[in-house]
């Protein structure tokens, strides 16, 4: 199976915690926490259109302002996902500089702000220097964003601060089966994208499809293509070892292909992680398996352990992996 995605933490994972997802066949990236964000090049950045900002502690947001930088001449806009204070963080960074040149720019700036029940939507835009319109209030009930063939989804969780976990899930995936083409005499080109458009939006069966000249109806070519579950990636960090938590995310995150999760402390130090609100990695391992993730990845790392190598990950594979 051709993924639609592809996903990759940006740093580290001692430093700060970033996902990358590119669309494959699109320029299009979504980023979920805007931590550091150096080492990504002007184009990956380019590509973001949407960012999901769990929380707003510097290490998760101070690359908005590397962000902000490479976008200005953009003419698409960035949307922003955030907790309740999300709308009121982005007005604060947009503060910090002088505007005075900017109203040519194009870039539009959308953000969204999620409580327990409502999203709220604000946006600035350049033309009137990043002044704050707000746009409207609604409910909120977890999906984020939903563009087929994705669905966004967060959940409020608490960090000593609200802090939200995301899901990005692929609707189902479209393969194409090249022996079904080649006893149909079809060749392999741009129409398969036409033809995955189309299953995506159950277009009418007497639908005309035009392949290298000769004109096919929608029903006559359904059978190349196969449909299986979508993938699954979830993305938790900064919440508190507490078992509201723990029940919540563990549901959430149910059945992901892959997790990526905090697990800043040791369970030896489980004390100081109630005090920080962070996850052990022993706690990580438990979600992933009681929520049958296949593959988990482990992040954002106490820099207490940074002369231990691999003994977070120990920690975490080792309950991980038990029973198995
Ligand atoms: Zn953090
Ligand atoms: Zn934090």
């Amino acid at each position: 199976m051709k993924p639609s995605f592809h996903h990759r933490l940006v740093n580290a994972p001692h430093e700060d915690p970033c996902l990358y997802v590119r669309i494959v066949r699109e320029k299009r990236s979504f980023l979920f926490d805007a931590g550091q964000l150096d080492r990504l090049g002007s184009a990956d950045l380019m590509k973001i259109s949407d960012v999901f900002v769990t929380h707003t502690h510097i290490d998760h947001f101070i690359g908005f302002d590397t962000l902000l930088r490479a976008l200005l001449r953009r003419d698409t806009p960035l949307r922003v996902y955030g907790p309740e204070n999300i709308i009121e963080c982005v007005a604060g960074k947009l503060r910090g500089y002088t505007w005075n040149l900017i109203e040519e720019y194009p870039i539009e700036i959308d953000v969204f702000s999620f409580t327990e029940k409502e999203i709220r939507h604000s946006s600035f835009s350049a033309a009137t220097r990043f002044k704050r319109i707000d746009r409207s209030i609604r409910p909120f009930d977890t999906i984020v964003l939903k563009e087929p063939p994705f669905t966004i989804k967060a959940i409020n969780l608490s960090h000593g601060t609200p802090c939200l976990g995301f899901s990005l899930e692929e609707d189902f995936h479209i393969n194409i089966d090249k022996a079904a083409l080649n006893r149909m005499g079809l060749p392999v080109g741009p129409w398969l994208g036409d033809l995955k458009r189309m299953i995506r939006g159950t277009a009418a069966p007497d639908t005309p499809l035009t392949i290298d000249g000769r004109i096919f109806k929608f029903s006559d070519l359904v059978a190349i293509a196969k449909t299986t579950d979508g993938q699954k990636v979830s993305y938790i960090t900064d919440i508190s070892p507490e078992e509201e938590n723990i029940v919540k995310v563990t549901d959430f995150v149910n059945g992901s292909d892959t997790l990526y999760c905090e697990a800043y402390f040791l369970n030896e130090d489980i004390e100081r992680a109630l005090e920080r609100h962070h996850l052990t990695a022993k706690i990580a391992g438990g979600i992933a398996r009681k929520a049958n993730v296949k593959n988990l990845v482990v992040m954002h790392f106490s820099p207490k352990y940074r002369s231990f190598p691999g003994v977070i990950e120990k920690e975490a594979m080792e309950k991980f992996k038990q029973d198995l």
